[in-house]
Order: structure tokens, then C-alpha cells, then sequence
């Protein structure tokens, strides 16, 4: 009998179609949790130096406004740019380069240098979900821009170079390789059972209870059956909507109250300010009706036994599929402890 605590195993990702390998007998072994406090540095509550505090300068000399809850503005340094020509370059079809028109822009959460999602107030938290579904619906709505990538970095580790709470939206003319892959399977999912794939997996989860971390009355968090990071979540909204737009005010309450709740959890499980990369994924902005999508928001924290051991892609992992001992379920149960 093929037991997922003992024997290496495959888990198939549906949403990728996609395999992890889990290898729960490398970690029979008591836990070894030592948790080295890596010392918080003390961070201010202003930081001259930084260009995303309010009324700094920016590169080229561009200042801040004195602003006092949340700021958007263009990224200095953007990856797309919007009067790129769409062009196509192919020969053979093995060398092919297509024009990718695009916006990228900086969100700040709070002028307030030193805060994070976790410490900050909950209608603060609010505000930053309000920005999220406005920027969304603004950028969608230009002619040229089929997808809106929010995402956020956070800490060192993740690349991020700067405390300042804040996260960035790419939006761009064709959608990106992880959102297409998953809105496929979404879509035929959908065509072959006449469900939604993570409204059925959501109740399957909610049945079972061994995975989930935590929930409240509009979402649900759940280290993935599949996922490939330590504790990598992904936090799905309990009611079937497609993008954050359709969000109504209590359900964006609820969604500023399980990020606090899933980053809480984060910040205490190692007594460090976690580092992860997020990020949100919603409905195609190309005018259809996209109904096979379901908003959701993957977490890929990288760290592994304490603050100062991550994990890396590397060797296997890079070259034939991800891998991971931890089991999902123990993850779960740490979080949710
Ligand atoms: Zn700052
Ligand atoms: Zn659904
Ligand atoms: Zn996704």
C-alpha cells in the first residue's frame, strides 16, 4: 500500500498538469526547528535613502508627493514599455520574438517605511486591496493589455531591495506562462465536467481539513496537495469569482483579513519577518468573460527549517522536476499551529 507518509511519491499538480516529487522519508527525523531569531534589523519608520518613502526623490530626479495612506507611479526601471510595436520576427519557426507591449508600476502599501502587511491596520490593509482591484480594472481596461500580474517580493532573500512595503502590477499585451498554463486547465476542466476546478478543490479540502491553515467566512488558505516550496499556500476565494472586481465590500475585508492572517502566521512560524514571493491570479482582461478563472493568490516563501535555511531550485529540481521532503500535510499542520 502506497503510504504519502513513508514511500516516495509523485503528486500531480492540476492546475499545471504538472508533477512534484515528494520524498517524506528524509525527514523521519525529530524537527529540527532551532529558531535562530536572524535579528530584526531595526528598520525606521522613514528612511531618507529610500526612494518609495514620501516626498524622497526618485531616479531622475522625480519626488514623491507627501502621500499618506498608499502610492502608485510608473516604474522608473519598467520591463515593458507601452508603445512597444507588436511586431513579429520568426525564421523557421524556431527563432521567434514577438513585440510585448506593457506597463509596470510600483504599489505602496503605506508611507510608513518599517511596516508589513502583518503589522499594519486592518483597514490600511483594506485600502492596499482597494488599490489592488482598481488598478486592475484600469489597467485591464486599456485596448492593449490582456493581463495584470500583481505580485510582491518580500524580503532580501526574494531579491527585494527595499523594506518599504510595497508590491508591483506588470500588465501586458499576451498572458504570461503560468497563468496561461493554469487558465487551460481551468478551461477544460471546466468544458469536461461542467465545474470549476478550484471551487471543487476547495470543498475537497474543506472535507478533508488536513491541509488547510486557515479561513475565514469569503477565503481559504491551503498548502496545495502539490506544492513544490516548504510552505508554499495558495489562498482562494470561497465564492466563484473571477477577478477582484467582482469582490463585493465584504468579501474585500475578509480577503485584507486572510492576508494578515496567512502573513501572521508566516512571520511567527521562523520569528522572522518571512520572506516569500506572491501574487494574484485572476481573469484574462481580453474582454471575454474568462468564467473558467477563479481569483487566487499563490505564496512561495523560500525558506526551509529556520530563518536562515532556504531552499534552492537547483540540480535535479532545474533539470527534471520539483522536489521536496516536508510533506504539504506537516507544513499545514505548522502553519496552522
Ligand atoms: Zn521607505
Ligand atoms: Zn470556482
Ligand atoms: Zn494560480
Amino acid at each position: 500500500m502506497l503510504d504519502l507518509k513513508q514511500h516516495p511519491h509523485r503528486r500531480y499538480n492540476p492546475l499545471i498538469r504538472e508533477w512534484v516529487l515528494v520524498s517524506p522519508h528524509r525527514t523521519q527525523r525529530p524537527w529540527q526547528g532551532q529558531v535562530e531569531s536572524a535579528h530584526a534589523a531595526n528598520v525606521p519608520e522613514y528612511d531618507p535613502e529610500c526612494y518609495l518613502c514620501p516626498g524622497n526623490s526618485r531616479a531622475g530626479g522625480v519626488r514623491n508627493p507627501p502621500y499618506d495612506a498608499t502610492f502608485v507611479f510608473e516604474n522608473d526601471f519598467a520591463a515593458l514599455k507601452p508603445a512597444t510595436p507588436r511586431e513579429k520576427l520568426e525564421q523557421g519557426g524556431l527563432i521567434v520574438a514577438h513585440g510585448e507591449p506593457g506597463l509596470c508600476r510600483v504599489l505602496c502599501f503605506s508611507p510608513k517605511h518599517n511596516l508589513t502587511i502583518p503589522n499594519m491596520e486592518r483597514r490600511d490593509v483594506r485600502r492596499v486591496v482597494d488599490l489592488w482591484a482598481g488598478q486592475y480594472a484600469e489597467l485591464g481596461a486599456m485596448p492593449f493589455i490582456r493581463h495584470v500580474q500583481i505580485f510582491e517580493n518580500r524580503g532580501a532573500m526574494m531579491g527585494a531591495s527595499n523594506p518599504h512595503p510595497h508590491c508591483q502590477v506588470w500588465a501586458n499585451a499576451s498572458v504570461p506562462n503560468e497563468p496561461a498554463k493554469e487558465q487551460a486547465s481551468l478551461d477544460e476542466y471546466r468544458a469536461a465536467r461542467g465545474s470549476c476546478l478550484l471551487c471543487d478543490y476547495t470543498t475537497l479540502e474543506l472535507q478533508l481539513r488536513e491541509r488547510i491553515v486557515c479561513e475565514n467566512e469569503s477565503f481559504v488558505v491551503v498548502v496545495p496537495f502539490w506544492a513544490v516550496w516548504p510552505f508554499e499556500t495558495l489562498l482562494i476565494a470561497r465564492r466563484h469569482v473571477t477577478a477582484m472586481d467582482a469582490l463585493d465590500e465584504r468579501e474585500r475585508d475578509d480577503l485584507a483579513g486572510a492576508l494578515q492572517d496567512i502573513t501572521r502566521r508566516y512571520d511567527k512560524l521562523f520569528a522572522v519577518s518571512f520572506p516569500y514571493s506572491m501574487g494574484f491570479h485572476q481573469r484574462p482582461t481580453d474582454g471575454a468573460p474568462h468564467e473558467e478563472c477563479h481569483l487566487h493568490a499563490h505564496y512561495h516563501p523560500p525558506l526551509l527549517r529556520s530563518a536562515t535555511v532556504r531552499k534552492f531550485l537547483v540540480g535535479y529540481e532545474l533539470l527534471s522536476m520539483p522536489q521536496r521532503d516536508i510533506t504539504p500535510e506537516s507544513a499545514a499542520e505548522r502553519l496552522r499551529g
